[in-house]
């Protein structure tokens, strides 16, 4: 599942093809992938003629924004855009194509079928959901660690749950909690609201810290790519914990372990990070 670095390095991959390119139509193979409006045929109507204008990003959805409207599109599991001519076959997990005036389309593919398309006019987008109960972005002036050490101190879950709530702030997930958690020292099981004000002020560097450096070495090291099929993609980055079962700690040379917390996988290192 693409992460807040991941859905940033798919924007700027994704701005650069489609900025400036005019809708003339669009085909829609799997209707539920369209969230709003409910009639597909006003997401198309509304769409068409519309040329795309830049394309932001809120947590780990992307915004296509075009002349009037503001197209929220969230990839879930699977799901992925690519820039295709159009005489170019697709196949089936192909649900939604863009059909630009200059030949080209954009195709969005998704093998699971989780991901979601809501269509807004501009300026909406922010007042209804998805985007509507979001928490601060991590890299914004609001993502204070005053803020994150009243948001812990006043729930009774785990630190690890709290931290993925998207409602809390936007764009952990499962990979990069864990490795924030990891450079923190702090044990994904600890009561959120048992952390004190240095282990707070360490974790609100640490998820900061992690998240800009994924997104900068986007750039880099997990440079986007585009696939044999087209579609946009990127590498991994280099991860301290996740995934990293029975390895050993790059910290201390301790296995790291595996545990189920708030029904996510979850690893960590034993000696590390304590309860
Ligand atoms: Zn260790």
């Amino acid at each position: 599942m693409p992460e807040l670095p991941e859905v940033e390095t798919v924007r700027k991959t994704l701005k650069k093809l489609v900025v400036k390119k005019t809708i003339e139509n669009i085909t829609v193979y799997w209707p539920k992938i369209i969230k709003n409006p409910v009639e597909v045929e006003q997401f198309i109507d509304a769409l068409k003629g519309e040329t795309i204008l830049d394309v932001g990003r809120r947590g780990k959805f992307l915004i296509l924004y075009t002349d009037h409207f503001a197209m929220v599109s969230h990839l879930r599991m699977e799901g992925k855009y690519g820039l295709f001519p159009k005489d170019e076959p697709f196949d089936k997990h192909t649900h939604v194509i863009f059909h630009f005036t200059d030949e080209t389309e954009l195709r969005y593919r998704d093998v699971r079928k989780f991901g979601t398309m809501h269509l807004y006019k501009k300026g909406e987008e922010f007042l209804k959901p998805p985007l509507l109960e979001l928490g601060p972005e991590p890299f914004s002036e609001d993502f204070t660690k005053e803020y994150l050490a009243e948001k812990l101190r006043k729930t009774n879950r785990k630190v690890k749950p709290t931290l993925l709530d998207q409602k809390v702030f936007v764009g952990l997930g499962n990979i990069y909690v864990d490795e924030a958690l990891f450079r923190s020292g702090i044990h994904p099981e600890r009561l959120a609201s048992s952390l004190n004000e240095n282990e707070i002020s360490i974790l609100h560097r640490e998820i900061v810290a992690t998240l800009s450096e994924a997104v900068k070495k986007g750039g880099s090291t997990i440079r986007s790519y585009v696939n044999s099929q087209g579609e946009i993609g990127m590498f991994q980055l280099e991860l301290y914990a996740y995934g990293r079962k029975g390895e050993e700690c790059k910290r201390c040379g301790t296995p790291l372990e595996k545990t189920t917390v708030g029904g996510r996988g979850t690893h960590y290192c034993p000696n590390c990070q304590r309860l």
